[in-house]
């Protein structure tokens, strides 16, 4: 879509113009509303994703059997939560600010089985879809241990159905491995953002993955496209995925019980601030919704992207959503940020969030690999450069006007907040490769 500027207002004129120009900008969400009202206008609801939590506890017995290494979790696809308090002191030396209230990490970049964040919305849906598999060709009555599904009998059911994904990496490695791990033939469409390291594991796990030459919407649309011709393939779609969605926003549920052990009360006084990475918005979208039905007023959550690819600000500052891209701003869209780079949100996350999220801000590419580096010196916690761009999050809180207005306006005592960095991905990276990144 073309854009006509002249038809905003003039203040998106501006933040837009600044937006076009690859700036790095904290953009308040003026669409911004307090969680009672905005669940008015929401789809979903706690019950959605207690719903969902129930689903991952009925798979737990199967993903146990499969992910020896999920067996001290009981079969929970869970990451650690912590406390940071080196990375905070070197950023506030870094930064010449003072960050207020306590640092976490959450390490989504060590999930098990797929090593980021697209563990939780990936299998989720594989899981969902496999239910519904399994129910339909009687192989699953009530009642019945799901350890059933990994007998040959229905290995068999699963190896006539295909399994399809377009993806820039990481969330292919994910429908990829729980795919071919259940049984299914399974095909990985990769952008040309994606790495070399990703399309080799998923080889190694007997996944086909075909390779274009374009952006992330290419590979997606001829995933699409050939996955309609068989009527016995199923397609995940990134863009418009609900199961995604609610896989994500169970994490909420894991956050809430982490906070609880670690005794960090979310409460007026103690306000909850979490920086989430944001490619087409499923992800940080969906454990946006969660931690919203959860803490409400008292969690403010803002979506971090790459000034190249600030895909999910442009849809939520126009209103266009998923109609306007980054190219149609001048953008590249291409960063180092793998996992990010993507021209265009989701619309069913940016139309379903858009009254959730307090803001977004963009980072620029080269301040990537000097933050995981910072965090890998002083924590000796890896992540990817994705992820790397939400370590920014609170300094940029505290350092800028736009910031600092945010607090104000919300009435924040920050003495009290809790500041969550989501580690979106890293496990997988071969040492050569963090090497080269941590250089
Ligand atoms: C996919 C991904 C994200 C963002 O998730 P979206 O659902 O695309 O917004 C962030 N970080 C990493 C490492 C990812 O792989």
């Amino acid at each position: 879509m073309k854009l006509n500027y002249s038809k905003l207002p003039l203040k998106q004129q501006t933040i837009l113009k600044e937006v076009s120009k690859a700036r790095e900008l904290f953009w308040q969400n003026p669409q911004y509303e307090p969680y009672v009202k905005a669940q008015k206008t929401c789809a979903y609801d706690r019950k959605d994703i207690l719903e969902a939590q129930k689903l991952w506890e009925r798979f737990a017995p199967l993903i146990r059997y499969y992910f020896p290494e999920t067996a001290d979790r009981c079969g929970r696809i869970e990451s650690p939560l912590t406390l940071t308090e080196c990375l905070k002191k070197r950023l506030e030396k870094e930064a010449g600010i003072k960050i207020k209230g306590e640092l976490l990490i959450k390490r989504d970049s060590d999930l098990p089985i797929a090593g980021s964040v697209k563990a939780r919305g990936g299998i989720f849906e594989i899981c969902k879809y496999t239910e519904e598999l399994a129910e339909r060709y009687g192989i699953l009555k009530p009642g019945d241990s799901y350890l059933k599904l990994a007998e040959n009998k229905s290995r068999e059911v699963f190896h006539d159905h295909t399994i399809q994904v377009g993806s820039t990496g990481n969330l292919g490695i994910s429908i990829g491995i729980i795919s071919a791990v259940f049984g299914y033939r399974t095909v990985v469409h990769m952008s040309a953002d994606a790495k070399e390291w990703k399309k080799e594991l998923l080889r190694g796990h007997g996944v086909v993955v075909v390779e274009y030459e374009g952006d992330y919407a290419e590979a997606v649309r001829k995933g699409r496209e050939q996955s309609k011709r068989d009527s016995r393939s199923y397609f995940v779609d990134d863009e418009n995925s609900r199961s995604l969605f609610m896989g994500y926003a169970t994490a909420a549920l894991e956050i809430q019980e982490q906070l609880h052990e670690a005794k960090i009360q979310v409460d007026r006084e103690h306000p909850l601030f979490v920086y989430l990475p944001c490619g087409i918005g499923g992800a940080p979208g969906g454990i946006t919704f969660g931690l919203k039905q959860i803490f409400g007023d008292q969690v403010h959550c803002f979506f971090v992207e790459p000034t190249q690819a600030p895909c999910m600000l442009a849809g939520l500052l126009t209103g266009l959503h998923s109609q306007i891209s980054v190219q149609d701003l001048g953008l590249t869209g291409k960063t180092q940020a793998d996992g990010l780079a993507v021209g265009r949100a989701s619309g069913f996350v940016g139309k379903t969030m858009e009254h959730f999220i307090s803001g977004v801000l963009t980072v620029d590419d080269e301040k990537l690999c000097p933050a995981i580096r910072m965090c890998y010196e002083t924590e000796g916690i890896f992540m990817e450069p994705s992820a790397g761009s939400a370590i920014w999050g609170p300094v940029r809180l505290f350092a800028e006007e736009e910031g600092r207005e945010y607090m104000k306006k919300m009435g924040c005592s920050m003495e009290g907040s809790t500041h969550m960095i989501w580690a979106t991905g890293g496990r997988f990276v071969p040492d050569e490769i963090r090497k080269q990144l941590l250089e």
